[in-house]
């Protein structure tokens, strides 16, 4: 029987780890494996540092679910300029970031870290909805503005979280229409977004 023939182990092992990352299949993560083999050691080094100090180094907002560095308010929370009376609810942190290119929000946002998803099994225990509650039951905050994909489970996810928070005394909005279905804020463009949150209504 002929053996198929493989890399020396320790690059097998990183082509593996690799093929792991969204959209990187067989051949790219080989691709990216032999490029990272051809790189001087210092930039390997580099990058294997910058590895290894990933989990001490970045970690979520404590108070909102942003990116942020390890143990620390992500620097719009910290931002005292920053509207508190406004709460926008995103799917994922990256969101934020193409909320804040539009440059129209100055409130605050609360990353819910994904969506409901029946068919995948998400019905909204792995949610970021105790914060949420929390920060909506804030006598400061006076709108919740639910900025979630308009696909069909973003819209599910709305409708559950309008329903969490019914009790709560805080207007409860959503963009107007005309974010790109099935993609949400992530994709949108700046003037997009911009007139989606200007047009926002109740939900
Ligand atoms: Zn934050």
């Amino acid at each position: 029987m002929t053996r198929t023939p493989q890399y020396p182990e320790h690059l097998e092992k990183l082509m593996e780890l690799l093929r792991t990352l969204p959209g990187i299949g067989r051949r790219a993560a080989e691709r990216a494996a032999l490029s990272i083999l051809r790189w001087d050691a210092e930039k390997q080094q580099t990058l294997g540092n910058l590895l290894a100090e990933l989990e001490n180094t970045v970690g979520f907002c404590p108070e909102c679910g942003a990116i942020s560095a390890k143990d620390t308010l992500c620097p719009i929370c910290a931002d005292v300029t920053r509207d508190r009376s406004l709460l926008c609810v995103v799917e994922e942190p990256q969101q934020i970031f193409a909320v804040e290119k539009s440059g129209i929000y100055r409130g605050l946002y609360h990353v819910l870290g994904g969506k409901l998803s029946p068919l995948s099994g998400s019905n909204g225990e792995d949610l970021a909805t105790g914060s949420l509650l929390r920060r909506a039951e804030d006598p400061e905050c006076k709108e919740v503005i639910l900025a979630l994909g308009a696909d069909v489970e973003g819209r599910a996810t709305a409708i559950f979280l309008a329903g969490l928070l019914k009790n709560c005394h805080v207007k409860i909005t959503r963009p107007a229409l005309g974010l790109p279905a099935g993609a949400g804020l992530g994709y949108a463009d700046a003037a997009t977004i911009s007139a989606a949150f200007d047009g926002r209504r109740d939900l």
